[in-house]
């Protein structure tokens, strides 16, 4: 039950912890692998940014450079002299090569200076330094062709397009200057002598004398090669770090090589560069701190969270521990009483479903006299004694059965059995228990013990009633003798009734003073008159009349009224006792004024309150007293004999009536129960007894009183026999103080002794009745 509770609240924790621990892990691990994209991403895609600038940028400048090559040109190109002075017919060599040849390669770098005639063939051939024959141009034919077509305005579309920067430029130029609509031109990157280079073409167009063209112009044509050098310039003006030209592709990080690709589609090695890279520090420094960052966070809250697991579970074993023990008994380990009924109840609400001849049953065991054993052999030897009964309970028992202990020495059994013969068994069970001696504190004891059971008979009857029933049934085990079993009966409750009010009722009558004292008279066997009286208990029920002391007094020592009682009797007899000063008092003390009151203290306070001489007064103690016996019994009665008190063992013949108790303890009388002394004429052996008794009285110096003589014949028997006192309705019933004390005045000696021979005596019945 326990184990599964455990492991159910286990679960139950576990389940939370573990949804938790993944809630969180999860939580975690995407904020910090978002974190970390977002961070790898600003990098990359700063770095991208900064890439794809670069590359506009020398997209750009290279246009630029196509732009300014046609600007070298233009500035020889849109000139009237070069339309007078280079036509088909006549060709100013030395004027060309100073202001065409030698001016463009040398003033701007240019590397080949071509100029066509109106159709396209060469005029004029600039290249290597110096002037050529214009049929050198036929090398070159087929691969300026494209330029020559565009710059006639017949694009090739071969040539990938670009933006005519070049274009742009002359907007305004061309308004300002008016220059012909004529002036066309073009300009690419195309492979030439296996070197990319930019070939530009533009016509040569007057610009003033607007006259002078007749037909189509001529074009000039210009090589200018891209080299490393040239590279290196344009890295230069574009900040770009070790902007360079390479036969094959960089491959180091940081570098960014792309293929060199004319606008003919024929590539010529790789334009190479170091990047900016803006996210470098994002990417290199900054990712892995963060990285590293996300990885402690994790760690830390792995670290957390198996810390609360642990102390979750830590906490769930408490919270079971404590309802565990809340529900049940710390000493031998068995469910307490709510858990009992709690689960009493369950399985009564769950008749329905059981079959027909099962029966339910209750049996609460209590150990006999566990007083005892803890008053003699110490607390210490009652747990274990405890322990051992819970233990063989939980051996005999089978495994449905449920066990429960209710603090003291109080055991509960929850018994479910089928057919007739079940409630049998489990008192045969009980019994069992009981059978073999415990082995408790070094000594082997035999242990009886009570048991009531209860049957679940009704249909309705809940868990309650169940245990009601078999504590009313255990108390009757006890009434009756203790160690037996007792079913439960109807007539039991009524009892139990009945018992309730009359112990209400007697608290009730108790604080209003309404129950009274009788006195019996004590016959002193010596000289036939009174000795002494008995006090006795006496209350009138208003409904109820007239309940006897043997049935209101076990209430009241059960009750725990009984010291308050107790002390009334004493207190009436005290203030009684002036009535009579010259015969002796006795009065009854229950075993439980022993236990419950500091008699000792009580005895000493009411002797100075009510100035009694205590040698007046007789304690009746019954062998109750004696058989609980501990040191603090023995010690009172000393010291009520100390104060002057005398002392009665009362009914004796009756209960264990053991001889040793006469040598153990000093008694002042003994009085011989009544049942004893209405035995005598039927029996010889009690005979027998009586008269032991009496002789062994007599010799430890003892008075024997003989109680409830009813007849002459009692009377003379039990005189014969030596008793030194006689009470009984022959001579009076318990009657009133005032009545009491008319007898006294009235009363005649029945009888009277008279000495004979020798030392024997001899009852004469007085004649006058
Ligand atoms: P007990 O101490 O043995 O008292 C004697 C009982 O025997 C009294 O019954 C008395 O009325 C009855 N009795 C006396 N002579 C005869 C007789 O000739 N024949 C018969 N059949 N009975 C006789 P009672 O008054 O009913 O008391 C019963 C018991 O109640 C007493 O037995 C005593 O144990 C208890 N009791 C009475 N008063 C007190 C009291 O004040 N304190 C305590 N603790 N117990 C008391
Ligand atoms: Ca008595
Ligand atoms: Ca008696």
């Amino acid at each position: 039950m326990r184990q599964h509770l455990k492991s159910s609240l286990h679960k139950l924790v576990e389940g939370n912890v573990r949804r938790l621990t993944a809630l969180t892990s999860i939580g975690i691990t995407a904020a910090g692998v978002a974190l970390l994209a977002i961070i790898a991403y600003a990098g990359m895609a700063a770095n991208k940014s900064a890439s794809d600038r670069e590359r506009t940028l020398l997209k750009n400048a290279l246009n630029r450079g196509i732009a300014r090559v046609l600007n070298e040109q233009k500035s020889v190109a849109w000139w009237d002299e070069p339309v007078a002075k280079i036509t088909n017919a006549h060709i100013d060599f030395p004027w060309v090569d100073s202001e065409f040849g030698i001016f463009l390669t040398e003033t701007y770098g240019q590397d080949e200076v071509y100029i066509l005639n109106n159709e396209n063939k060469p005029l004029y051939v600039y290249n290597e330094g110096g002037r050529s024959d214009p049929r050198a141009f036929a090398l070159r034919q087929e691969t300026l062709d494209p330029v020559v077509s565009e710059a006639r305005g017949a694009p090739d579309r071969r040539l990938t397009a670009r933006p005519d920067a070049f274009g742009e430029d002359q907007k305004d130029t061309q308004t300002l200057s008016g220059v012909p609509s004529n002036a066309s031109w073009a300009g690419h990157i195309l492979q030439v002598d296996c070197k990319l280079a930019i070939v530009a073409a533009i016509a040569i167009v007057p610009n003033v004398d607007m006259k002078l063209p007749d037909g189509k112009p001529n074009l000039l044509i210009s090589v200018t090669y891209i080299d490393d050098a040239y590279v290196a310039a344009l890295g230069r003006s574009l900040l770009m770090d070790h902007l360079m030209l390479s036969p094959v592709q960089v491959q180091r990080d940081g570098i960014i090589s792309e293929p060199f690709v004319g606008d003919d589609g024929a590539q010529a090695g790789y334009l190479s560069w170091t990047t900016q890279r803006p996210g470098h520090v994002l990417l290199n420094v900054i990712l892995p701190l963060v990285a590293f960052g996300v990885i402690c966070v994790a760690l830390l809250a792995a670290g957390m969270l198996k810390r609360l697991k642990k102390s979750s579970n830590e906490l769930a074993e408490r919270e079971l521990q404590s309802r565990h023990d809340s529900r049940h008994d710390a000493l031998s380990g068995l469910p307490n009483r709510p858990h009992f009924a709690e689960r009493l109840q369950d399985i009564l609400n769950a008749r329905d479903a059981a079959p027909k001849d099962q029966h339910v049953f209750v049996a609460y065991v209590d150990i006999d006299r566990f007083k005892d054993i803890n008053d003699t052999l110490g607390h210490h030897a009652g747990d274990e004694l405890i322990k051992a009964v819970a233990n063989r309970l939980a051996d005999m028992m089978r495994q449905d059965t449920l066990l429960a202990r209710y603090g003291g020495d109080e055991f509960a059994i929850l018994w479910i059995a089928k057919g007739p013969n079940a409630a049998n068994a489990l008192a045969d069970r009980i019994k069992n228990l009981f059978a073999s001696r415990f082995e408790i504190a070094g000594q082997s004891l035999r242990i009886t013990a009570s048991a009531g059971i209860a049957t679940a008979v009704e249909e309705t009857s809940t868990a309650d009633d169940l245990m009601r029933q078999a504590d009313i049934a255990l108390y009757e085990a006890k009434a009756e003798g203790r160690d037996r079993a007792v079913f439960f009966s109807a007539d039991m409750a009524n009892r139990v009734e009945e018992r309730l009010s009359i112990e209400s009722e007697l608290r009730i009558a108790l604080d209003a003073d309404h129950l009274r004292l009788n006195y019996q008279p004590i016959i002193s066997c010596d000289t036939g008159r009174i000795a002494g009286v008995e006090a006795l208990l006496r209350w009138r029920h208003p409904v109820r009349g007239e309940i006897a002391p043997g049935i209101f007094v076990p209430i009241a020592e059960q009750s725990g009224l009984m010291p308050a009682l107790g002390e009334w009797v004493l207190r009436r007899a005290m203030k009684d006792c002036s009535l009579w000063p010259d015969i002796q008092v006795s009065v009854n003390l229950s075993p439980v004024q022993f236990r419950q009151v500091d008699l000792q203290a009580l005895l000493g306070r009411l002797t100075r309150e009510y100035q009694i001489d205590p040698r007046q007064f007789v304690l009746e103690i019954t062998e109750g007293v004696l058989m609980e016996s501990s040191d603090r019994t023995s010690r009172t009665l000393d010291a009520v004999h100390a104060m002057g008190f005398k002392t009665a063992l009362d009914d004796f013949g009756t209960g264990y009536s053991s001889l040793a108790y006469l040598c153990n303890f000093r008694f002042d009388k003994i009085k011989i129960d009544r049942a004893f002394v209405a035995g005598m004429s039927k029996s010889e052996s009690y005979n027998k007894i009586v008269n032991a008794v009496i002789s062994l009285g007599k010799g430890l110096g003892m008075e024997i009183v003989a109680e409830g003589v009813e007849t002459e014949t009692e009377v003379n028997i039990m005189t014969a026999l030596g008793c030194t006192e006689l009470q009984g309705y022959y001579f009076s019933k318990p009657i009133e103080a005032a009545d009491m004390c008319r007898l006294m005045q009235t009363f005649i000696p029945r009888f009277k002794t008279t000495k004979a021979a020798g030392d024997a005596k001899h009852l004469i019945l007085a004649e006058a009745s």
